[in-house]
């Protein structure tokens, strides 16, 4: 804890869930105890999204997954990207008022943690992204 924590987080989150080191942040994400699923929005296999929630400090997530089949390559090209957003934003996404589509408007101002996996990559890479996203679905 530095003495600038919290401040590049701009309120949102703790120093787990959105720890300034993206793969921190990632591990936190991905671990049972780490941030859990709320609620999920979509799931058509290659387009999930769900609202999730840090279990240390209860800050809600849209968490939106993008899967590309690739018949040429041996894996198939995956992207996650996962935004904090306030209680009413996850209320709203819920509840079918906000369209997953349009999350990533919610990105403005805020920064995301993104997993990009292309096919042709040996593993993904991780990293704080920051601005409005476009929410694309895979096929
Ligand atoms: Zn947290």
């Amino acid at each position: 804890m530095g003495a600038h924590d919290g401040s590049d987080r701009a309120g949102f989150g703790c120093a787990m869930c959105c720890a300034e080191d993206a793969a921190v942040a990632q591990a936190h994400h991905r671990s049972r105890d780490g941030v859990r699923l709320e609620r999920t929005i979509r799931d058509d296999s290659h387009f999930i999204v769900s609202v999730q929630r840090c279990g240390l400090c209860s800050q809600a997530f849209v968490s939106v997954f993008t899967e590309y089949i690739d018949w040429v390559a041996s894996q198939d090209a995956q992207y996650r990207t996962v935004l904090p957003i306030t209680d009413a934003e996850a209320e709203d996404l819920v509840a079918g008022r906000l369209s997953p589509h349009r999350a990533g408007a919610l990105g403005r101002d805020r920064r995301h943690l993104r997993s990009d996996w292309p096919s042709d990559a040996e593993k993904p890479s991780v990293y704080w992204d920051s601005g409005v996203f476009e929410v694309r679905e895979g096929h």
